[in-house]
């Protein structure tokens, strides 16, 4: 049996596809590590792993939630945390590091303990059709303060001076690749899937038991039941989510509005059958749910699909575009830009995802290839059998 250490960026969205992979490894006899912050610390307990803290509590999400300032805070990151990680690990001493693709301190403590190491992608993978939002481009600088990439620069050129950052992406640390990348999401969802080489396993959505709420009264449910999030990560706007459950309101048994971020309170008096609340179990919800508004989260759209669901897209940003795109190509939903967003046109297009059956089949065709893709426990498969091949990676002389 083998020892084996995740380590990862404090989102749900990052997070919540390893649970289960960290799960079905212990339950073949793997000792599990997981480094994360305080916030996820009682769910990866309960998937069976041993967490190790960072350092300094829980980590501020990026601010302003741009791709400049995720890589920004990414190397500053590392530099902080890498001395620490690397005293745990040698600890630890683990046989395979399995990484989030932004997980800059991740990958660069594998380099410098010489283990070989897996990426693991919440989102889809990065390619001509997909690029990746941390790619050096004149994107990367939209919304950056004058100065602003070439003090990233020298953060990044410190990195490399104080560690083993051989391997690692000069810019696009959000994309960092290892010999096995292992991406949550079907062949059928991705776009361009062909693109991509061996190294690429497209595992599927990674779905499993998640700690029971019993908190959220799943009993009281009316069918159709519609469910609305903007996810976890973006401040949604009230008006936003307010508008989601007035739209859908007269369409639905109960309609329920994960309100994230955002105080429920702020959505004002709501109908009778819409159930407002920062967090709701989200596929306990799904698998009950004809209709899913949703921001177009890769989680969010994956869980969505694995449940057979059709979706109504409103991306707020990072690649949710991209999915919303894909939703619609492949018949399974529809999409609104935020501006466009008013209460007839949400429930127009609801009204349609609920009485058109083409949106039912075309949710149902994914649902078949997400569910066929094998989900965590081929993860678990691919992670057993890179680890029987993997040949130990070679050390810096003289890193630090
Ligand atoms: N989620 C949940 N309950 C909620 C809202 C979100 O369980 O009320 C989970 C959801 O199941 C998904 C993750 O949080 O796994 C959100 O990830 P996604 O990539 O969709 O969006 P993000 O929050 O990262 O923008």
């Amino acid at each position: 049996m083998s020892t084996i250490a995740f380590l990862n960026i404090g989102m749900h969205g990052r997070v919540n596809p390893t649970l289960p992979v960290v799960a079905e490894l212990v339950r073949r006899g793997h000792t599990v590590t997981y480094h994360t912050s305080p916030a996820f610390r009682d769910e990866i307990e309960a998937a069976g792993a041993t967490v190790h803290l960072y350092p300094g509590g829980d980590q501020p999400l990026p601010n302003p939630p741009l791709p400049i300032t995720l890589v920004d805070g990414l190397v500053r990151g590392a530099i902080e945390l890498v001395p620490a990680v690397r005293g745990d690990l040698s600890r630890v001493r683990p046989d395979l590091i399995v990484h989030d693709n932004a997980c800059v301190w991740g990958a660069v403590a594998a380099r410098e303990l010489g283990v070989p190491a897996a990426s693991s992608y919440t989102t889809f993978a990065f390619n001509r059709q997909v690029p990746s939002p941390t790619r050096a481009s004149l994107d990367l600088l939209q919304g950056a303060k004058p100065g602003y990439f070439a003090s990233f620069l020298r953060s990044r050129r410190q990195l490399s001076r104080r560690f083993d950052a051989r391997g690692l992406p000069v810019v696009d640390l959000g994309n960092i690749r290892q010999p096995l990348n292992l991406v949550f999401t079907s062949r059928a969802f991705q776009p361009g899937a062909e693109d991509f080489d061996q190294s690429y396993r497209f595992v599927g959505p990674s779905i499993g038991a998640r700690p029971a709420d019993p908190s959220f009264p799943v009993d009281v449910l009316r069918g159709p039941v519609l469910y609305a999030s903007l996810g976890t990560v973006f401040n949604a706007d009230p008006k936003l989510l307010r508008t989601f459950a007035t739209a859908l309101a007269p369409l639905g048994g109960t309609v329920i509005v994960s309100t994230g971020q955002t105080d429920p309170c702020a959505l004002g008096t709501l109908p009778a059958n819409v159930i407002a609340r920062r967090f709701v179990p989200q596929p306990e919800v799904l698998a009950r749910a004809a209709l899913f508004v949703t921001h177009g989260g890769m989680n969010s759209a994956n869980e969505a699909l694995y449940a057979g669901v059709p979706l109504l897209v409103v991306p707020q940003g990072a690649d949710q575009p991209l999915v919303a795109r894909r939703i619609v190509e492949l018949g399974a939903g529809l999409s609104l830009r935020p501006q466009d967003v008013a209460e007839d046109a949400v429930r127009a297009r609801a009204r349609s995802l609920l009485e058109d059956p083409r949106f039912r089949a075309g949710a149902s065709e994914l649902q078949t290839a997400q569910r066929e893709a094998g989900g965590y426990r081929r993860a678990a498969d691919e992670l057993e059998d890179y680890l029987r091949n993997a040949r130990p990676v070679a050390q810096r002389s003289g890193a630090e």
